[in-house]
């Protein structure tokens, strides 16, 4: 176990040499990310995504529920009220989905999907949860048909833990 004391030393280290005060709340790379909670595909790792650079959520499957809708309609009223800050131009919004996801894992366990994705269990055959390219396109589309901006790109992501690498399945794609 990493004990938090060993946490503690680490920031300690962190707030010596590594720590830039002139950072914003509104990401230095106009980017919000949407990730899976596995600790094999943290996007600061896998993508080089640096300090304050991308707004990252993660949940299991780095899926686009409900939930996740309801935090990014939370960020955007954040990003408003701090809107003095805001780096100008498009905003790029990254989906990271990767292979051998425990969510497949809850497959056994439709109500837990169902509830998850707050649809009837009889539609989770729509959400792709076994097959990571399908899933990132699923996901794509449900921004497409939910968040109309001029200023917004959608972009879906495959990473193979097996690999390191990246695919890219949906590139950037204009939000309308
Ligand atoms: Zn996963």
């Amino acid at each position: 176990m990493t004990d938090t004391e060993d946490l503690v030393r680490r920031n300690a280290e962190f707030a010596d040499q590594r720590f830039a005060p002139d950072l914003r709340i509104n990401p230095s790379g106009n980017m919000m990310i949407v990730g899976c909670v596995d600790p094999r595909v943290d996007p600061a790792q896998v993508l080089g995504v640096r300090h304050g650079e991308a707004a990252v959520i993660r949940n299991v499957g780095g899926r686009m529920t409900p939930a996740t809708l309801r935090t990014m309609a939370m960020l955007g009223k954040v990003g408003q009220a701090n809107a003095d800050g805001r780096c100008p131009g498009t905003w790029n919004l990254v989906i990271l989905h990767h292979t051998n996801c425990g969510m497949t894992d809850l497959a056994p366990f439709p109500e837990l999907l169902a509830e998850y994705f707050e649809i009837p269990a009889a539609e989770l055959g729509e959400k792709s949860v076994s097959d990571p390219r399908g899933s990132v396109r699923v996901d794509v589309g449900v921004i497409l048909g939910v968040l109309h901006a001029d200023d917004f790109l959608v972009s879906g992501l495959v990473y193979d833990v097996t690999t390191g690498r990246v695919e890219t399945v949906v590139p950037e794609t204009p939000l309308r």
